[in-house]
């Protein structure tokens, strides 16, 4: 297990934010992406007059945490014919609803066949497919109750949906295009900076043009920027208990209004700061544990850390909206290194692949904006891994609340003394980036299975659940 590797030549920004659905760009984004995919596949090969049924295995990880992250619906809604990016999260309860006491789907939104959740979606908690943690299998059936087709699927982390050996998937930029200036590393980052003397958010500004205008590319950080602060609002705004079960109420709502009560008086708590900071983490992975509409960034488990920093930017440093855009092409330029060297899938290398990386991703991008040079920047974000090596997962009833949540304004804050760190320095270190990433590659491969997205260990099992 956990042997995949995909060799990505070139990802774009764009790879590392995309709009998704809570609570998890693994177990939620993914598995719709795979059904909507699979749906896709099935229509163009001209299969849909012949299918009677559907199944639906989920293997490893997506079963064991599938029910707290809703996979099974997830993968339900993907059928049904919805992607992640533009489903409307509103109408999910009553297409599920519909799904259950009808006992069938919507196929593709083309064909009511048969489904009974007990028969056609199973659950294999022992069962692992052997190239990753998270797979998937659809399978369609005829009336005679042959199989016609199945296929496989790998969510591989952060929403990245691979079809068996088949990287080009559909949520993916043309990864063969060849950018102005390739890196697969931070050293080679650094190198070609410093050859044709820019910054890191010029190179990455240069590179975004192999897939995109850079008025399209500024169009699409704006919407990202837009969804972020959104998310922040609605969970603010939103309030009651996180569903799942395990009776956690939302935070958000009343320490905003806490905060705006005794802002008279904030002066005297010069580190008023990190309550706000904290707030907008929480506002946010309040939101994605309520399945609400959130940016993977890069994962939704970790979706709070980025906007949290970047939130932090625009309030108290005054950030401009080129600033706010220069800060995502920096933390994005940052993450497609995990992304193409270890791995950001918690299944794979534990929440270090998730908050750690978001972590890394945030104080790059923040350093960045503040004035850093490229050295301070890959200074800041090789603080910000250094410490979340050996993050283990292991939320609460597979649910993306405990330690999640929480767990994303602790992610905020140390990006935020990152680049502190990094802007009181020269820039130079000991351990670089790419040792970091290598050795959270490590940690994670020797990592056990309990600690990675099973909800076998940790917290886990220690916590009675009420
Ligand atoms: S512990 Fe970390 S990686 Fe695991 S579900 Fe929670 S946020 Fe995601």
């Amino acid at each position: 297990m956990n042997s995949f590797k995909i060799d990505y030549n070139h990802l774009s920004v764009a790879d590392m934010f995309k709009l998704g659905v809570g609570p998890s760009s693994s177990h939620t984004v993914g598995p719709m992406l795979a059904g909507w995919m699979f749906g896709t596949y099935i229509i163009k090969e001209g299969l849909l007059s012949k299918t009677e049924y559907v199944q639906i295995d989920l293997y490893g990880s997506l079963a064991l945490t599938g029910k707290g992250h809703v996979t099974d619906v997830a993968s339900i809604v993907g059928i049904s014919g919805n992607r992640p990016d533009n489903v409307d999260s509103n109408k999910i309860p009553l297409l599920i609803d519909e799904m259950r006491s009808n006992k069938t789907i919507n196929f593709m939104n083309k064909k009511i066949i048969p489904f009974v959740e007990s028969t056609h979606l199973v659950w294999h908690f022992d069962e692992f497919l052997p190239a990753h943690p998270n797979g998937i299998r659809f399978s369609v059936f005829d009336s005679k109750g042959k199989m016609i087709v199945a296929k496989e699927y790998l969510s591989v982390g952060g929403g990245f949906v691979v079809e068996g050996g088949n990287i080009e998937a559909e949520n993916i930029t043309d990864h063969n295009i060849n950018p102005k200036h390739p890196y697969h590393s931070a050293e080679e980052l650094l190198e070609i900076c410093d050859k044709h003397k820019i910054s890191i958010v010029q190179l990455q500004k240069e590179n975004e043009l192999a897939w995109r205008s850079e008025k399209e590319t500024n169009k699409f950080l704006d919407s990202i920027i837009d969804t972020m602060f959104s998310c922040i609002d609605n969970g603010i705004k939103n309030t009651g208990e996180l569903p799942g079960g395990l009776g956690i109420k939302r935070r958000a709502p009343e320490l905003h209004d806490n905060l705006l009560k005794n802002s008279a008086i904030s002066h005297i708590d010069p580190l008023t700061v990190l309550d706000w900071v904290n707030l907008y983490a929480l506002a946010v992975n309040e939101e994605n544990a309520a399945c609400g509409k959130v940016v993977t960034a890069p994962t939704n488990g970790a979706a709070g850390v980025i906007p949290a920093v970047l939130k932090y930017y625009k309030v108290f440093c005054k950030g401009t909206k080129q600033g706010m855009r220069d800060f995502l092409l920096v933390a994005g330029s940052i993450g497609t290194l995990y992304k193409k060297r270890a791995s950001i899938s918690a299944a794979a290398v534990g929440c270090q692949g998730e908050v750690g990386v978001a972590c890394s991703m945030a104080a790059a991008g923040l350093t960045a904006v503040l004035g850093g040079t490229n050295m301070q920047i890959e200074n800041a974000a090789e603080i910000a891994m250094e410490h979340n090596l050996g993050l283990t997962c292991d939320p609460i009833a597979g649910l993306v609340q405990i330690p999640c949540i929480e767990r994303n304004t602790m992610g905020a804050v140390k990006a935020i003394n990152a680049t502190r760190l990094s802007l009181k320095s020269d820039g130079k270190h000991f351990v670089s980036l790419d040792e970091c990433i290598e050795t959270m590659r490590q940690t994670g491969a020797d990592m056990q299975d309990k600690y990675k997205e099973t909800s076998l260990g940790g917290l886990a099992v220690n916590t009675v659940e009420c």
